[in-house]
Formats: C-alpha cells, sequence, structure tokens
C-alpha cells in the first residue's frame, strides 16, 4: 500500500485541487454538537470538522436519496430517468461508516443492479478519515473499528500532518493531482502513525457480549424483551432514517390529471405501522413489539446468516436519534442477558 504525509495547512489547497473536478462534501457543525455532510463549495475549508463522531444522516444519503424520480409515464408509456451526476468526493467517512457503505453496496448489486445507485457510487470518491469514539460509539463490539480497503485515500490525523493511505487508482490519481504537497512517508511518521493506532486501541474496547447473539435470538424469538421495547417505542423510523445500513424504501406514482406521471421512490421505514400493509388492510406485523424485532433480527439475525456479519456497524446514530431512548447497546446487552 502506497503511504504519503500531508502537513495540516495544505489540506484546504489539496481540496481546493479536488474541487477542480469533484463536488467536495464535508463534515460540517450543524449546531447543538451535531454534524452532517455539507458541500465544501457552500461552506469553505475552515467549516471542516475533523473532530465530528458521527453525522445526523449518513453518508447513505448521497446513494439511495431520500425521494426520487425513477420513471416518468404518459399514454405512450414508461420512459426510465438517467442518473446524470458529476463526480463528487466524500471527504471524512469514519471506518464505521466505511463498513456501512460496504454492506448497502452489497444490497444494491446482488442479486440485482440498481441501476440509479450504482451510478451515484460510481461517479463518488471515499477519502477515509481515522476517528476516536465517544459514548455512543460501540465499533469495537461490531468489529467495525478498522476497515482494510473500501477507501480511494484514508487520512489519519498525526497532528500537525496526516498520514495518508491510498486505496485505489483514483486515489493514486488524486494525489499525484498535488504530489508537490505530500510528501514520502519516513520512520517517525511510521512510528506516529502506530502510536496513534496505539492509543486509539485503548479506547476501544467492546460494550457488551455478542458472543452467541444470532444463535440467542433465533432460539427466543418470544422473548419478553420485544414486548418491553414495543411498549417504548413510538414507531417514528428515526432509528431508521439514520442508519448507514437501512436500505427499506416505498415505491408510488404521482400521476397527474392527464394521466402521466412519475414513478417515485422514497425512504421507509420497517417501523412504521403501514409498512407491510398489503390489500384487504392486512398487516403481517401490526404489534409495535413485532416490528422492533423484526428490525433487529434483520440486522443481528438474517444479515447474519446471508453475509456472516451483522449488519449493525456500531455508529451510535439511532441512539442520538431516537425519542424513546432505546439504544442497540443495552438492547444487545438485554437480550444477551435475558433471552439465553
Ligand atoms: S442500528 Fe444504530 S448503531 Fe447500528 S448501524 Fe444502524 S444506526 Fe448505527
Ligand atoms: S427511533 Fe426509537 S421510538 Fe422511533 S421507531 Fe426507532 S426505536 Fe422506536
Amino acid at each position: 500500500m502506497e503511504t504519503f504525509t500531508l502537513y495540516r495547512e495544505h489540506l484546504g489547497q489539496f481540496l481546493d485541487v479536488c474541487q477542480e473536478q469533484f463536488r467536495v462534501q464535508i463534515p460540517v457543525s450543524a449546531g447543538d454538537g451535531r454534524y452532517r455532510f455539507s458541500p465544501l463549495a457552500g461552506h469553505g475549508v475552515e467549516a471542516l470538522a475533523l473532530e465530528y463522531h458521527r453525522t445526523l444522516l449518513p453518508p447513505k444519503k448521497y446513494f439511495l436519496l431520500p425521494e426520487e424520480t425513477i420513471c416518468t409515464f404518459d399514454q405512450k408509456g414508461y420512459h426510465p430517468v438517467e442518473v446524470a451526476e458529476e463526480p463528487f468526493l466524500l471527504f471524512g467517512l469514519h471506518p464505521c461508516d466505511l463498513h456501512g457503505l460496504r454492506i448497502i453496496d452489497q444490497f444494491f448489486s446482488t442479486p440485482y443492479a440498481d441501476s440509479a445507485y450504482q451510478s451515484r457510487r460510481k461517479n463518488a470518491l471515499i477519502v477515509g478519515l481515522g476517528c476516536l469514539p465517544d459514548d455512543k460509539c460501540f465499533c469495537a463490539t461490531m468489529n467495525t473499528q478498522q476497515i482494510m480497503g473500501g477507501y480511494d485515500l484514508f487520512f489519519w490525523d498525526l497532528g500537525e500532518r496526516f498520514y495518508i493511505q491510498v486505496g485505489s487508482e483514483a486515489g493514486h490519481g488524486l494525489i499525484h493531482k498535488a504530489r508537490e504537497m505530500f510528501h514520502d512517508v519516513v520512520d517517525e511518521d511510521r512510528q506516529d502513525y502506530l502510536e496513534t493506532l496505539y492509543q486509539r486501541r485503548h479506547l476501544l474496547t467492546p460494550k457488551v457480549d455478542v458472543a452467541d447473539l444470532s444463535q440467542i435470538m433465533e432460539a427466543n424469538p418470544d422473548c419478553a424483551v420485544w414486548d418491553e421495547l414495543g411498549a417504548a417505542c413510538f414507531a417514528c423510523g428515526a432509528c431508521t432514517m439514520v442508519c448507514p445500513t437501512c436500505t427499506c424504501y416505498d415505491i408510488f406514482d404521482r400521476v397527474e390529471l392527464d394521466g402521466s406521471g412519475r414513478r417515485c421512490r422514497q425512504w421507509d421505514s420497517c417501523l412504521f405501522r403501514d409498512f407491510d400493509r398489503i390489500a384487504g388492510e392486512v398487516h403481517f406485523r401490526s404489534d409495535r413489539s413485532d416490528r422492533v424485532k423484526n428490525r433487529f433480527f434483520h440486522k443481528e439475525v438474517v444479515h447474519v446468516k446471508q453475509h456472516q456479519r451483522s449488519a449493525c456497524v456500531g455508529c451510535g446514530r439511532c441512539q442520538e436519534a431516537c425519542p424513546a431512548g432505546i439504544d442497540v447497546v443495552s438492547v444487545l446487552s438485554r437480550v444477551h442477558a435475558s433471552c439465553a
């Protein structure tokens, strides 16, 4: 793997070079201690929030749009909508979000390739950023605190300089567009990088025992924990909207008086009562406890069976968003303790 260093005072210049070719998106403060990914062009490099822990919405918002038109229709038939995206660069994704992206990449590529998602994904360069945890992060529990690959460049903050790993040809190309700003790595850089990893490692310890979790959940699907959670949950769907790996969407038509219209897709939530409504007012999961259980079963049992990994990456967004104070760590801990 190629590695370089970049002095902190050159980061803005480097992002300016990136802006010549890409719409650069960076984490910025949204106020109240919250953060969001936003265009660099609208803010300037001084707004770059390298200290952020998580954004309100995950990077999936760039690939699976909250709402989009899939096709239009009229008397002559259906007309596909081309996704004409300019290349963009997402700067500052933490390892948990890179894992999240990997999970939804898989969802939108097999068994059917989603052309709109794929097209946006192909247009994106991804720059990762090393991080330190806060009280809501539990990546070490879900084993997502590190990632090998899935990025074009990865930046580790060493203080006055960044240690940069190149993960792809496109990342290599980006470095060479501004090669004079980057330095070859020397022993001192390598030692400082390893020291940073060492310090970070000691802050990242698992928060809850998840050994045999999928097996425990599957063996005891009627565990009382789900009824207790169903009674507490408001079914607002905030947890699913902010989740980097939740991919539920709804398809509906907006029809004009002349019969033409648009077929749209928008984010949906398996926590909503109408999510599984079919003809005849039949619901498969009319109880909130069944819907909460379904969400956790999908992440911790179904996804593990299909892909040998949990679909929770430990980002802590759902805990931050939930008005009922439901958080994954305490749910997993209660399931582990009460359902076994
Ligand atoms: S379930 Fe919660 S903690 Fe896990 S990936 Fe989704 S938002 Fe993050
Ligand atoms: S955010 Fe909390 S209250 Fe809202 S649906 Fe999710 S678990 Fe239920």
